[in-house]
């Protein structure tokens, strides 16, 4: 999507998020695909940890919706912990790691960075983004 004139986008890194957690969200991504895969990435000081939740859209090939029960469950757990939510995740199986108009209709954590893994070339690509209103999007970082 084209950021509107309020959104900056900015290349850095992946925020930081250790490579075996980047691994792991890719794996994820693979065992669902064609599906999207998504969830959520929780840190603990130097200790950080994906939590997967099943995708209950209606087209899940096309978007994601976290399961109700599923998310509720893991950010119980997440609290429980005393953890820190960095953000969620989601993959783009055929896509580039670019948010779609139903990505921004439907995010619920616009404080939250937003991971998303794309597989449609041959390296996994990710881009991170942080809703700016709920017209835009502003890219936290893109890495491969
Ligand atoms: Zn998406």
């Amino acid at each position: 999507m084209i950021p509107d004139q309020e959104t900056s986008v900015s290349a850095v890194s992946t925020g930081g998020i250790p490579s075996c957690v980047l691994k792991s969200i890719v794996s994820h991504a693979v065992r669902r695909s064609p599906l999207e895969a998504c969830g959520f990435i929780v840190r603990d000081g130097d200790f950080w940890s994906i939590h997967p939740v099943p995708n209950a859209a209606r087209d899940p090939e096309r978007e994601f919706v976290m399961e109700p029960q599923s998310q509720i469950d893991a950010l119980g757990r997440v609290r429980g912990s005393g953890s820190d939510l960095f953000g969620t995740y989601h993959s783009h199986p055929k896509t580039p790691p670019v948010p779609s108009e139903k990505d921004l209709q439907l995010a619920l954590y616009p404080d939250l960075l937003h991971l998303i893994v794309s597989l449609a070339e041959g390296e996994p690509e990710f881009g991170l983004w942080r809703i700016t209103n709920r017209k835009g999007w502003t890219c936290a970082g893109f890495g491969a």
